[in-house]
């Protein structure tokens, strides 16, 4: 090296000798201050921030380095290294085998003076909710790229989310030292697939096996990574033969830069050169405010690129009083109003926080808690807002993977973890018990396929119910329920592996080994035409006796919303007393659970009650209950309706020799092609398919490709089913619904 610069002492005295390192499973260093500032913390020094990504972009060696280069971690272990320890992020046995990142872990760490609180986020698609519920409590977060897949059918999903819960972002472009690697394409991508107003703030010096360092265009200044496992920076002057490339990307950064930010952008207006300060300032401005993605670099398996990001981490991503956060306020008539939430750290405002995760420890359940505002003491007592129920805090700590230090008291901005505390995952807490506040709660997609599941013998039904109490529990979008009609308990989820991952972990878990149905796709019908009602429920054989009346109208829900169900109460006067509408409501609703006109779940419909009768004796919540279910099966029978089906998005990566018979494969299973990308031997095809016709597709890529093929899928929204699938589904429900009538009339 030429002339070195400036060399990061602070990391080298931090990191210990590696061959004094016992080689066990990522070591705590016990010798951390608890706030690098000291007191309850400096908040403008604090970051939480997750890290998502494509399956295989190198997430979790990213995070590995991030712990490593922080002092949290003594040694490196690569995931599927062979010390055969595995990452220390990776703390279920199960994702050690598998090499994918499946539960998220929460963990904190210092890097200079600040403390970073890091999500480790799954890459499984079929596992989202994981990273919903991550993102939700997030400030920012690292998009992950690899230099050769680029932009993935999950970075897709990934963006969305992030869109969906305004979280800024930076793009770090991993595996720079991969044959093939083009990180320009993966910025082109960014533009056009993600619409993002992206540009570089660093340039690659040599790609492939030449991966030397960086060029920070910020800065104007190149950085090199030596020592032992890259701890040490050195920065030197621009390559001579990558100045002129430097400028030009600087301009470029600046360009879009005065497209993302107005100060900036009258700069650019005036002509006027913007100083490096300027463009740091007009970074964090863009970023914060969602209109711009700096885009940075490296390879953290050859441990370049990782210290740049986690100082970028610190400059452009918000500190948690940068991000506005709302909680809910239950009002008196009983609506709900948005109340923003003030981040400061002190006990001056009124505790409130949001239980995002649940993990079934060793001692007992444990809650992952994000503080929205105020503050809470070890010993303290909490309400919890949606059951009403208190709890004493016994024991605060803060994780590291699947390590915890126990803290005396969190604030606003935390991110910490609680034990025994009774409660589901999105539910809020608050320390007044008459402060009806609760965080936005979590969105929780659909779940898109169910299998029938018991226990392989009898003896273990007792372990099962237990480990199905704690999934269900942990985990919104895996159900597990009894259908009474086919005498059979049905598990269903977001997609084959999810509840096979279940399944494996009760054996694992539980000693509890189960039997599993045919994977079944979750259709569900809808209704395309508005339908009037008018139902008049009488039963007067004695006795009291039964009287209701409804009146209304039943109609479609807009397409984008063919999800979900809603009820509105447009009655005036007192024909349908107010006491009654929750059992018109409830009938409407159980009505749609069992379906009425395929045996599928209803949902895209809204009943309207308009009017209706009562009687002063006669008439109760039951028979406007029973009333308005028959009012739903008129409808059923009268209305005009369709079945939906859940249609997934589809990555598939062959090698280029087999590209022909991928379109083959799509074809057959009605799949619409949406994009195709080729690259070097490689091939790469999007396409929308129905998930019911992809059973059977993995063996087949297998099959057709050597085993070199694979594939991603994921869901992305109930269509109207094709004919063919729609007749097969109603010859199914009728033949049952004969079979019924008739093993009926035998009994009679
Ligand atoms: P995740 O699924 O996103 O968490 O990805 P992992 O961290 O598990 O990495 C997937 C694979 O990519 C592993 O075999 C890693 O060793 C490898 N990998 C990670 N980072 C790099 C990199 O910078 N360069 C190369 N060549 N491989 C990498």
């Amino acid at each position: 090296m030429s002339c070195l610069l400036l060399q990061r002492s602070h990391l080298c005295s931090r990191l210990p000798k590696l061959h004094q390192v016992p080689s066990l499973l990522g070591l705590v260093h016990d010798k951390h201050v608890r706030y690098a500032s000291g007191g309850p913390g400096d908040v403008s020094k604090m970051r939480n921030i997750g890290i998502s990504a494509h399956i295989d972009s190198g997430k979790t060696t990213l995070t590995e380095r991030i712990l490593y280069y922080t002092g949290r971690i003594d040694a490196i272990h690569e995931v599927k290294g062979k010390d055969g320890v595995g990452a220390t992020m990776d703390s279920m046995e199960l994702e050690k085998q598998r090499g994918i990142t499946i539960q998220s872990a929460a963990t904190y760490t210092i890097w200079g003076d600040h403390n970073i609180n890091i999500i480790d986020t799954p890459g499984h698609v079929d596992f989202t909710i994981e990273v919903e519920r991550a993102l939700r409590v997030l400030d920012g977060a690292v998009l992950v790229l690899c230099a050769v897949g680029g932009v993935q059918s999950q970075t897709m999903t990934v963006d969305r989310q992030m869109k969906r819960y305004n979280v800024p972002r930076i793009a770090f472009i991993n595996k720079l030292d991969r044959k093939g690697s083009d990180p320009k394409r993966v910025l082109h991508q960014l533009r056009t697939k993600l619409k993002q107003n992206a540009a570089f703030i660093q340039l690659p010096i040599g790609l492939e096996a030449n991966c030397k360092g960086l060029v920070d265009v910020v800065n104007e200044r190149a950085i090199y990574f030596e020592g032992d496992f890259g701890t040490k920076i050195v920065y030197d002057e621009i390559p001579k033969d990558m100045r002129a490339e430097s400028e030009d990307t600087r301009a470029e950064l600046v360009e879009h830069l005065a497209n993302g930010d107005d100060i900036l952008g009258e700069l650019f207006l005036e002509e006027k050169t913007p100083t490096t300060a300027d463009i740091h300032a007009a970074i964090r401005r863009a970023t914060i405010a969602q209109t711009f993605t700096p885009v940075m670099m490296g390879t953290a398996l050859k441990n370049k690129g990782v210290q740049p990001l986690l100082d970028a981490v610190i400059s452009y991503l918000p500190n948690p009083t940068e991000v506005d956060n709302f909680a809910l306020q239950e009002t008196l008539s009983g609506e709900q109003s948005r109340v923003l939430m003030n981040p400061e750290r002190s006990a001056n405002f009124p505790f409130v926080a949001l239980a995002f995760k649940l993990e079934q420890g060793k001692f007992g359940q444990l809650t992952y808690l994000r503080v929205y505002q105020g503050s809470v003491k070890k010993g303290d007592t909490v309400w919890n807002t949606r059951i009403g129920k208190k709890t004493r805090l016994s024991r605060l700590v803060q994780m590291h993977s699947n390590k915890m230090e126990d803290v005396d008291e969190v604030f606003a901005g935390d991110i910490c973890a609680v034990f025994g505390v009774d409660c589901a995952s999105g539910d809020s807490f608050v320390l007044d018990r008459d402060l009806k506040l609760s965080m936005e709660s979590i969105y929780v997609p659909d779940p898109v396929i169910s299998m029938s599941i018991k226990p392989a013998d009898k003896k273990s039904e007792n372990n099962f119910g237990k480990a199905v109490a704690r999934f269900t529990k942990e985990d919104p979008t895996y159900k597990v329920w009894f259908d009474n009609e086919n005498k059979e308990t049905i598990a269903s989820g977001m997609g084959e592996l999810h509840l096979e991952i279940y399944a494996q972990r009760m054996e694992r878990e539980y000693n509890v080994k189960v039997e599993m149905g045919k994977p079944r796709v979750a259709f569900k019908e809808t209704l395309l035409e508005p339908i009037n009602f008018d139902y008049w429920h009488r039963k007067q054989s004695g006795g009291r006796g039964e009287y209701a009346r409804v009146i209304g109208l039943m109609e479609p829900l807009p397409a984008t919303e063919n999800t979900s169900i809603d009820f509105r109460d447009e009655t005036t006067g007192t024909n349908v007393p107010k006491n009654f509408i929750p059992g018109v409501k409830k009938g409407f609703v159980d009505s749609c659970e069992k379906g009425g006109y395929a045996g599928q779940k209803v949902t895209g419909v809204r009943m309207r009650l308009k009017d209706g009768a009562h009687h002063i004796v006669d008439s109760s919540e039951w028979a406007f209950y029973q009333a308005a279910q028959f009012a739903f099966q008129d409808c059923a029978e009268d209305g005009k309706w369709t079945i939906l089906e859940p249609i997934m998005n589809v990555e598939i990566n062959i090698p280029a020799e087999f590209s022909s018979f991928v379109f083959g494969m799509l074809t057959k299973r009605s799949g619409i092609v949406t994009g195709q990308d080729g690259r070097d031997d490689w091939f790469t095809v999007e396409a929308e398919v129905p998930l019911n016709n992809m059973f059977g597709f993995s063996p087949e890529l297998r099959g057709l490709t050597q085993g070199k093929g694979e594939y991603t899928m994921e869901y992305a929204r109930y269509s109207p089913a094709s004919q063919e699938t729609q007749t097969a589904i109603l010859k199914a429900f009728r033949e049952k619904d004969d079979d019924k009538s008739s093993k009926g009339k035998k009994k009679n």
